[in-house]
């Protein structure tokens, strides 16, 4: 007999969001490293994030408050987990920059503080050093909250196997950041359409899989 409920249905009115107007001059750390063309499209003309897309992030989500019960485990007494949301704001000139730090968690090893960053991934098979995005989101918390151990971790989904990368603070990867933030929004200001730099540059590609603006991206730009 058929089951008349369907479940993708209702995940899917689940994890549906409204969409999101962003403010010119407020930034979000994560911002930083992805596709600065894609961050502009992403204030001008606010978009709904596709579904599929979302119920990835949500997986992520899910995945993220396993990895904090596992950092909160008694069964793991060599590791404390001191915040499990680490939020911030750091003014530069006329811009904000604020952390919705939902994957960055402040543990403690052998009296050392660590910033530590969980991402969920579909394979690791690929994973043999941190993303530039991922480590100049990590930079930018570091400098924030002036912690300057980090890590960052990749657990793939299916597995729950994972890898684990350190990285120090430096203060140039986090000026880097915020230099990227500033162009964005000078761009923004004078309504200046940034270069599609994911397609641009090789190592970022993979930033315009899944990328909600590819068609006026391709319009506006057709040929590099
Ligand atoms: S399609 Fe690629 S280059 Fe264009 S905005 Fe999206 S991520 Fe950037």
């Amino acid at each position: 007999m058929r089951f008349m409920i369907d479940f993708n249905n209702l995940i899917s009115n689940y994890v549906k969001r409204e969409i999101k107007e962003k403010t010119i001059g407020r930034y979000y750390p994560s911002e930083a490293g992805n596709c600065i063309r894609k961050v502009f499209y992403s204030y001008k003309n606010p978009k709904e994030v596709d579904l599929e897309l979302l119920k990835v992030f949500e997986a992520g989500n899910i995945l993220h408050e396993f990895i904090v019960n596992v950092l909160e485990s008694e069964k793991n007494p060599q590791i404390e987990l001191l915040e499990k949301e680490s939020p911030f704001t750091l003014e530069v000139d006329d811009m904000t920059i604020s952390g919705r730090v939902d994957d960055i968690v402040v543990v403690k090893v052998d009296n050392k503080v660590y910033l530590v960053e969980v991402k969920s991934t579909s394979s690791l098979k690929y994973t043999h050093e941190p993303h530039e995005a991922h480590i100049m989101q990590l930079q930018l918390y570091m400098h924030a909250k002036n912690i300057h151990n980090g890590m960052i971790i990749y657990v793939e989904r299916n597995t729950l196997q994972s890898k684990s990368f350190q990285l120090n603070y430096d203060i140039k990867g986090a000026e880097k950041a915020i230099k990227r933030l500033k162009d964005i929004h000078q761009c923004l200001k004078e309504n200046k359409l940034p270069i599609p730099e994911a397609r641009a540059v090789y190592a970022k590609g993979w930033m315009c899989k899944g990328c909600q603006y590819r068609e006026e991206c391709f319009k506006d730009t057709p040929h590099l």
